[in-house]
């Protein structure tokens, strides 16, 4: 996922697997990505006590982009039994059909295709 900070000392963007929600930036763009606002607080509270001109924002979450991919592992759950042999148009973890790995798949491909066979996932794309 990509975050982004956009604040008057500019914008700064950071891509992580960790879920940011607030960031410090510092006039002369010093920041600091913080997964908590308690965090974040200190912070800043951190650099104001030190005269550095600082400020708090929240960071913007961008959309991540599809992927096609299939689920891997030997079983899938009953309700998505055979979906291994599609591609799902996936979002994040889940696909659009709402397919997520199990708990006894091994989660998504690292393969990628280049479009979406799951019929499901289709109609939804095409919808
Ligand atoms: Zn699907």
């Amino acid at each position: 996922m990509t975050f982004t900070a956009r604040t008057e000392f500019g914008t700064f963007t950071r891509n992580s697997t960790r879920d940011y929600l607030f960031c410090v930036v510092r006039a002369d763009g010093w920041h600091q990505f913080s997964q908590t606002r308690k965090a974040a607080e200190k912070e800043l509270r951190y650099q104001e006590n030190r005269g550095r001109c600082v400020v708090l924002v929240p960071v913007e979450k961008s959309r991540e982009q599809k992927r096609f991919l299939r689920l891997s592992g030997r079983c899938m759950d009953g309700f998505e039994r055979g979906a291994g042999y599609h591609y799902h148009a996936v979002n994040g973890n889940r696909a659009l059909c709402g397919a997520t790995p199990g708990r006894r798949s091994a989660g998504w491909s690292d393969h990628e295709g280049d479009r979406a066979t799951c019929p499901r996932c289709v109609r939804r794309l095409e919808a």
